[in-house]
């Protein structure tokens, strides 16, 4: 079935008041904080859009709250992609396929980054494959969309503040009709 921005809404509305896996936010609340980081860092609707959207893959392919516990490895970026395909361009697709890479890259450049992750991204991180070597990583940085799947995930890291006051939904489909391909 091919995704709409309707889609996108329903499955929200269906799933987003679950809890992000072991952080104190819901689905929503960690998309809508991840794009609002976004907009006030001044990103296109593309970015803002990739933002909001990097974890829907939770949320298509449902594999239950935190899945890390059980030392499974939900793919989760692939799975946002296959559902979003069609719908936006390249340059929200994949900053939403890299973030998860883009966690082994900053591990690789960025000696305090690891310390500052979550319990559950350090968990998951091993199951992704642990941090990059420094051939790996400045291979992951040449491909295209790289420097925005690595801004993704510094604002992915930070939505998660238990509270904190947003935009709604609504304000970010404004957004994503701004960047779709189709409706
Ligand atoms: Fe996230």
């Amino acid at each position: 079935m091919d995704m709409t921005l309707a889609g996108i809404k329903a499955l929200f509305d269906a799933k987003g008041g679950r809890q992000y896996s072991g952080e104190p936010v819901s689905q929503l609340e960690h998309a809508l904080q991840s794009a609002q980081l976004a907009e006030q860092a001044g990103a296109g609707a593309e970015l803002i859009t990739a933002s909001l959207l990097h974890d829907l893959g939770h949320m298509s392919n449902d594999m239950g709250e935190t899945p890390t516990l059980h030392g499974i490895d939900d793919r989760h970026q692939f799975h946002g992609v296959s559902a979003l395909k069609g719908l936006f361009p390249e340059a929200v697709l994949t900053p939403i396929r890299l973030h998860v890479d883009a966690k082994r890259y900053l591990c690789a450049v960025d000696p305090a980054y690891w310390a500052s992750l979550s319990d559950d991204s350090k968990r998951s991180l091993e199951l992704q494959g642990g941090a990059f070597s420094a051939e790996q990583a400045a291979k992951f940085i040449a491909q295209p969309f790289a420097r925005d799947a690595v801004e993704l995930r510094r604002w992915d890291d930070l939505a998660k503040a238990a509270g904190k006051t947003t935009p709604d939904f609504a304000h970010y489909e404004q957004t994503m009709r701004a960047c779709a391909l189709r409706m």
